[in-house]
């Protein structure tokens, strides 16, 4: 059985769990080095990313993920975990991943709109928009050649791929529509 990793150091990780076990995977709270040995996949939450980038790097987690990464390991970032797995981040040094060939601004909705739902069309995951959860919400200013857009809100991107990359600035896991979390879990290929 397919077994996703959820990191859990900070952040909405229950409900990636829940997620990944209402879909019939196996779901697996990743809190320190030794819990990513054996994980087909990776989930990394929302929450704030200056803190699970910090803890990452406190825990010796960073360089070992990104080389996981980087041999081929499905892994889906939301929110937080978007931010963490973009190359550039404006106007921020903050400890990441990197791996995505991407620019990310963060909390770009600005306070006025601290949060806010609304569905967005994606072709990828099917003809019936998807209901996004979007909390303080970075955006997507910038992608590489390799790095296909999946969605956009005005205009800039919101959910991206590259290759076992997986991206989105929004919460699916907080609405009960699974079809983004089947669409990542189609990339472990089982
Ligand atoms: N604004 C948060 C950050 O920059 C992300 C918010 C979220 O994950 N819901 O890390």
């Amino acid at each position: 059985q397919l077994c996703v990793g959820v990191l859990a150091l900070q952040g909405a990780f229950r409900e990636h769990v829940a997620a990944v076990a209402s879909l019939g995977a196996t779901a697996r709270e990743v809190r320190q080095l030794k819990d990513i040995e054996g994980i087909d996949a990776l989930i990394i939450p929302g929450g704030e990313s200056t803190t699970i980038g910090k803890l990452l790097n406190e825990w010796n987690m960073l360089e070992p993920l990104r080389q996981r990464i980087l041999d081929g390991m499905p892994v889906y970032g939301s929110c937080a975990g978007l931010i963490l797995l973009c190359r550039d981040i404006e106007n921020s040094d903050q400890p990441r991943l990197g791996v995505l060939d991407a620019t990310v601004r963060r909390n770009a909705f600005g306070r006025q709109v601290d949060s806010f739902e609304t569905n967005l069309s994606i072709p990828e995951i099917g003809a019936d928009p998807l209901p996004a959860v979007f909390i303080r919400a970075p955006v997507i200013t910038g992608v590489g050649a390799g790095v296909k857009v999946l969605a956009e809100v005005n205009g800039q991107a919101v959910a991206v791929r590259q290759n076992n990359i997986l991206a989105t600035s929004f919460h699916p896991e907080l609405t009960p529509d699974t079809r983004m979390h089947s669409y990542f879990l189609s990339f472990c290929g089982k």
